[in-house]
């Protein structure tokens, strides 16, 4: 079968038609992936931002149909739909059963991201996540596969097992947005995105979409922002938006980087939540005054994989689009085949596309 590979850090990845799978193990499903995204932390993979594994089989936001289940599986059957997620709770760890961070659980994640699922010319690939969806085949654990009904489209249900659950779990488990409060988000790829449709949704009457490029400030006000700026204009939108609270009641970082997460702090009000949701690298640090980090009480928190556990929030989303309230459709502005992977990254890293969606 095909798979996209990156053979090292910095390279382009490669399509090989010489890939099989190692045999399932009896927790294990194989998943004939149907459909996934090419989300920014696949660009990190390459870069080297989430570790240096190689050789790899990158993709970890996907959708497909189980075809083969383990002797030990009980929660899956052959043709059962699934999303695949990369951070799944095992259910029994301190993480799991405290019941506020089933999606910081690692045992799972951990040592499926250290197996090595693939084959290709007598040498073992590992897969990002313990997935690797950017695959026609995935072997991975039963606990790796969310079952979604056979009528949700591939690629929504691929959307869904990164950008859309990471961005609106954000929004809902992460700063908990009340209706009327006001809410700024920098950075609109997918993630940034689904953060500011779960803005709307959840009741915001504010939401300034901050981004370079205008045509996804312009999708973002489609999608409901109520304000777009490109960042040199968020000053003084913050100051005529927010008046006297001076700054917003939610920030959301989406980005990844020291002055986009330092210009969120800053446009949050006092006693705001500054939410960081975008993937940053372990060498660029941010600075923060004893001050007013005492005097203006905001909290400064993390948002990771949508801040509660997968399975609870991937079916909510999915209740939240089959209602019409989360536009999915809307994000995807290519779909292309796994040939053109290489010229997708390079449009994506020049920020030319919403999401775009691979068919294996
Ligand atoms: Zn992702
Ligand atoms: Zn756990």
């Amino acid at each position: 079968m095909r798979a996209a590979i990156l053979r090292r850090t910095g390279s382009p990845l490669e399509v090989s038609d010489e890939v099989t799978l190692v045999p399932i193990e009896p927790t294990d499903v194989r998943v004939k992936v149907h459909a996934t995204g090419l989300c920014h932390s696949d660009v990190h993979g390459m870069d080297g931002t989430l570790g240096p594994l190689t050789a790899i089989v990158l993709g970890h936001e996907g959708a497909g149909e189980v075809v083969e289940t383990g002797s030990a599986v009980t929660t899956l059957a052959v043709g059962d739909h699934v999303v695949l997620v990369w951070s799944p709770p095992c259910g029994c760890c301190i993480a799991c059963v405290d019941q506020r961070s089933p999606h910081l659980c690692t045992r799972i994640q951990f040592v499926q991201a250290m197996r090595r699922p693939f084959i290709e010319g007598g040498r073992s690939l590992y897969a990002m996540s313990g997935i690797g969806s950017f695959a026609e085949e995935v072997v991975c654990t039963e606990m790796s596969c969310v079952k979604i009904d056979d009528d949700v489209p591939w690629e929504i249900g691929s959307l869904i097992g990164c950008a859309v659950t990471t961005g609106v779990g954000a929004v809902f488990n992460a700063a908990r947005v009340q209706p009327g409060d006001t809410c700024l988000v920098v950075g609109c790829g997918g993630v940034g995105m689904s953060v500011v449709q779960g803005c709307r949704v959840a009741g915001a009457t504010t939401v300034v979409a901050v981004d370079l490029q205008a045509s996804k400030r312009e999708l973002a006000m489609r999608l409901g922002a109520t304000h777009g700026t490109a960042p040199e204009g968020l000053r003084a939108l913050t100051g005529e938006l927010t008046g006297e609270a001076n700054g917003f009641d939610h920030t959301f970082e989406v980005v990844g980087l020291p002055e986009t997460v330092r210009s969120c702090y800053d446009a949050t009000r006092r006693g705001g939540n500054t939410i960081i949701v975008g993937v940053g690298s372990a060498d660029r640090t941010v600075s923060f005054n004893l001050a007013e980090l005492f005097w203006d009480e905001k909290t400064l928190r993390g948002s990771y994989y949508g801040s509660a556990d997968p399975r609870r929030t991937i079916p909510l989303i999915l209740r939240l689009w089959r209602s019409g309230q989360l536009d999915l459709e809307a994000m995807i502005s290519h779909r292309i085949g796994l040939d053109d992977i290489n010229a997708a990254i390079d449009q994506m890293r020049r920020g030319e596309t919403n999401r775009i969606v691979i068919t294996p």
